[in-house]
């Protein structure tokens, strides 16, 4: 199991950081772009920031698993958002959690709720701490916090392999549960972003979903049963392949962000492992079309395992195209069937709605599980993907962030069309003619895609968060008032709550109070996220 020790100012751990030659190598580059020198900032070290006394005083009984030291403090302060990491690099700790708990034991995990329940302690459940949304902060105005990593429950269980399902525990980082299946020829299949940092019980507190673009993909489509131990007692739900009785106990916990209770554990459907691959990278001269050729690629419902559409923005940027054309990123796998036909079938239909590929440029492996998404403009998309690194650009005064939503097709071009309006004006106002804005499709369904945002420009160094904040309101007004919804996989935490409170029925916010009030009637657990 993983027992690498977390960074506490980028994504990941501290083999992940760049060094400072490589940040230099960076920003000197950057400083070509800008036409003037920026020099990086020094990487902090832990001894130079000050952090608040701990205002909590740790029982002896439970001194095993909770700990008031400093580096635990500090990594467990933020989360993974961009903003977050700049304070992290400034050495801004502000407000860090007062004790940190890593029980490992269900035992353990119970001690340290009472604890936190009787005192009246804020208690913050934390996975991988990737969360983008301010999910894992301590919230102004409380009194003491106590962050509860589940990183001592990270083991497989049980394997069912009759019915194909795992029964893992909470804090299982992502390789680490896949290094466990791998050799039994299993996979879970869920790969969000974060995959390398975040863990199963974080990926179920937020309805994460991974990169495959169409059919499953949701972790909300893996679970088969959820254990979370709430203020009020346990929760367990009966392992069933499908049920009809009623609402479904595990929807509320799907999506529950750390509010009604911590996960300990989930039984989980998984699959075995692809061997047969295909891949194709479409190309459009206009962005229009290739949407419309997506939008008939997936209601044909042949379920490609990838179906992302970059627009020539993006394309230009991370799949090394020229920026005049959009790319459609089209993939097929399964552990049985050939997939030739099915690759050749997407790539006619995309070819009939305008799109332009070379019939050698299709790529089709054998069943030996050969990969096939290497190489080209399909291979750099993917390349980019996988070696995001924020540790690099961390500080130098570059702005980038990025706003993902879903939308039906019939809305989607006027959606897109307000979307680019109203967020280019915001971003031209904020960061003039540095900025940029680009779309990609993460996930694509029957009836609508899911179009992730991502815009970046050269901030005014220290006025960042001032910035990001009147580009990131203009976002939000813009999706909600076109139809979207305020966030399709990175979750509502602190940051989306006002554009979450906009788009539920009034109603749903009462009866879910009042789940809360019966779960956990302190209110101790993540105030602040999905409700007050
Ligand atoms: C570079 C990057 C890429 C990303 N890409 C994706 C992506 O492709 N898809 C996607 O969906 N998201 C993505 N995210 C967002 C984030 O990774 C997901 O929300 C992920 O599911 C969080 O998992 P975690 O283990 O890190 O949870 P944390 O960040 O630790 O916690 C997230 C939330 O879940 C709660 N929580 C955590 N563990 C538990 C538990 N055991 N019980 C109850 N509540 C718990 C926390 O209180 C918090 O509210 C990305 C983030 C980054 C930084």
């Amino acid at each position: 199991m993983t027992t690498r020790k977390r960074s506490f100012w980028t994504w990941g751990f501290e083999a992940d950081e760049p060094t400072e030659a490589q940040r230099a190598e960076f920003a000197a580059r950057y400083s070509k772009r800008v036409g003037h020198e920026i020099k990086p900032p020094p990487i902090p070290k832990i001894d130079d920031i000050a952090l608040r006394a701990s205002r909590v005083a740790v029982p002896s009984k439970l001194s095993d698993w909770i700990s008031t030291d400093k580096f635990d403090r500090v990594v467990h302060t933020y989360g993974g958002h961009g903003l977050e990491l700049l304070a992290a690099m400034r050495g801004r700790f502000d407000n860090p959690p007062d004790a940190v708990a890593h029980p490992r034991t269900e035992d353990e995990l119970e001690a340290t709720l009472e604890w936190c329940q009787d005192k009246g302690h804020v208690a913050i459940p934390y996975g991988g701490g990737t969360s983008v949304v301010w999910g894992v902060n301590v919230p102004a105005q409380t009194d003491a916090a106590v962050t509860i990593d589940l990183d001592g429950l990270n083991r497989v269980i049980e394997v069912d392999e009759t019915s194909r399902a795992a029964r893992i525990q909470a804090g299982m980082l992502g390789p680490d549960l896949e290094d466990y299946l791998r050799p039994l020829g299993f996979t879970l299949r869920h790969f969000p972003q974060s995959f390398p940092w975040s863990t199963l019980g974080g990926w179920i507190a937020t309805r994460s979903g991974g990169h495959y673009a169409t059919n499953h993909t949701h972790i909300d489509d893996f679970v088969e049963s959820v254990r979370m131990l709430t203020p009020a007692g346990w929760w367990e739900s009966r392992r069933l392949p499908g049920s009809g009785a009623g609402p479904s106990p595990d929807r509320l916990v799907i999506g529950s962000e750390g509010t009604l209770g911590i996960i300990s554990e989930a039984w989980m459907r998984i699959q075995k492992r692809p061997t047969f691959r295909a891949t194709a990278g479409v190309l459009f001269d206009a962005w229009p079309v290739a949407f419309e050729a997506t939008r008939r690629v997936v209601q044909a419902k042949l379920w490609p395992a990838n179906l992302r559409l970059l627009d020539p923005t993006e394309a230009g940027r991370a799949a090394g195209l020229d920026g005049t054309q959009a790319i459609l990123i089209i993939g097929f796998e399964s552990s049985d069937v050939p997939q030739g036909a099915f690759v050749r079938e997407a790539v006619a239909i995309a070819r009939d709605a305008g799109g332009k590929i070379d019939d050698a440029a299709i790529r089709i492996s054998d069943g030996s599980g050969e990969v096939t998404g290497r190489g080209g403009a399909v291979g750099a998309w993917r390349d980019s993907f996988i070696g995001v690194n924020a540790g690099l650009t961390n500080g130098l005064g570059l702005l980038s962030d990025t706003f993902e939503t879903a939308i039906t097709w019939d809305k989607w071009p006027e959606f897109d069309r307000v979307v680019r309006e109203r967020v280019g004006r915001a971003l031209k106002e904020v960061l003039g003619d540095s900025a940029m804005l680009s779309c990609r499709f993460t996930h694509v369904y029957t009836d609508g895609p899911a179009p992730y945002y991502s815009f970046s420009g050269d901030a005014a160094l220290g006025s960042e968060l001032e910035q990001w904040r009147e580009i990131k309101a203009a976002a939000s007004e813009a999706v909600i008032a076109a139809g979207g919804t305020i966030t399709h996989h990175h979750a509502v935490g602190r940051m989306h709550r006002p554009g979450y409170d906009k788009q539920r029925p009034e109603l749903f916010a009462a009866a879910l109070r009042a789940v809360k009030t019966r779960l956990d009637p302190r209110g101790i657990l993540n105030p602040g996220v999905l409700i007050d």
